[in-house]
């Protein structure tokens, strides 16, 4: 039964996804949707590519097609596309957003994560699919199934944070990319990327957010033994905006220019902030011992710990041993 129940969702997910993709065909998706991936630069084929679609501005236009091709409500609600609140009538999760379907590894649609359109409202931009027996989104990440085979030739992995960063690169021949979808990473999405490489270069925005984010849960990235670089974009750029600025040559050479090691950049970055304060120093001195020892390879931690004393300033010996204090700690 259980197996029966995940079929029909991918059933109903791929039905779903091929509706959404239709209705950009229709008048109304193409005056509202098809122009508004034109606008931000998607061509035909790249729309194709992801199967990107539109959700009609009414509150049950999918939900009704779906109980008329044979869908009962019960797994429509399952999979996450109809909402169903006690005494009213079932309605549309998705309704006038542009659609990003969410693929799994074998390039089947399990989820949607859907944009909004209009500015200046109060909704949410980006709404998602919540979780289901066959989406988990702690264990995907999205672009998985464009990406993996990027992933493997080029040994390396992008990891952004939106849905539009994996399409804009993509559309600009740079396949080897995922999106951790604006949260930090997880050990199953790592493990994940990790079958196609152990090398992920960190794209977040320009952003304080995005600066934030490429240093929180890092750490870890770096327990399972990847190598994680990362690079900043001008301020208020994010991998979209400024591949579509500068071009696919210029986007790869910003990145051979500015990227930088996740330690060394974690410095650098900490050093910025603590400034001079003896007791915030010594904080952060604590926090990147700590970060290198999670690196499982006993040779890298060494080359880390010899570095980072060169950008503090401080004695190497005194690294060691404090990493040292902490890993008989754990243990
Ligand atoms: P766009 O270019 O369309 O504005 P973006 O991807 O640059 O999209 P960001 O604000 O940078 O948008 O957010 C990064 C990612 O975080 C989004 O792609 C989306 O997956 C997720 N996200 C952003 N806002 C929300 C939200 N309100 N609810 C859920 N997820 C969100
Ligand atoms: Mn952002
Ligand atoms: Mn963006
Ligand atoms: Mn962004």
């Amino acid at each position: 039964l259980a197996q029966n129940e995940r079929e029909s969702l991918f059933i109903v997910t791929d039905f779903a996804q091929k509706y959404y993709a239709d209705q950009l065909r229709t008048e109304e998706g193409q005056s509202i949707g098809q122009s508004y991936f034109k606008e931000r630069g998607f061509n035909q084929s790249t729309i194709e590519k992801f199967g990107l679609g539109y959700s009609r501005d009414g509150w049950d236009a999918f939900t009704k097609h779906a109980i008329k091709s044979g869908f009962k409500l019960e797994i429509l609600e399952k999979a996450g596309l109809s909402i169903i609140k006690e005494g009213k009538d079932p309605i549309d999760r998705f309704r006038g957003r542009v659609i990003f379907p969410i693929n799994n590894v074998a390039g089947k649609p399990i989820a949607f994560g859907a944009r909004i359109l209009k500015k200046d409202t109060k909704a949410p931009k980006y709404l998602n699919s919540p979780e289901t027996e066959i989406y988990h989104k702690s264990r995907i990440v999205y672009g998985i199934y464009t990406a993996k085979n990027g992933i493997r030739t080029e040994d390396n992995c992008y990891l952004v944070e939106g849905y539009t960063d994996v399409v804009s690169l993509n559309q600009a021949g740079i396949e080897n990319v995922v999106a951790s979808s604006g949260t930090s990473l997880t050990k199953e999405q790592i493990q994940l990327i990790r079958r196609f490489s152990t090398n992920i270069t960190i794209l977040y925005d320009g952003d304080a957010a995005g600066i934030n984010a490429s240093l929180r849960g890092t750490d870890l990235i770096l327990e399972e033994g990847m190598n994680v670089r990362v690079v900043v974009f001008p301020d208020g750029e994010d991998p979209d905006s400024y591949v579509q600025k500068v071009g696919s040559d210029g986007f790869v050479n910003y990145i051979k220019e500015n990227q930088k090691d996740f330690i060394r950049f974690k410095t650098e970055v900490s050093l910025q902030k603590v400034g001079n304060d003896p007791v915030a120093r010594a904080g952060l001195i604590s926090d990147l011992v700590e970060t290198i020892t999670k690196i499982p390879d006993a040779i890298k931690r060494a080359v880390f710990y010899k570095e980072v004393a060169h950008l503090l300033e401080i004695d190497e010996s005194v690294l060691i041993t404090e990493g040292n204090k902490l890993s008989r700690k754990r243990v």
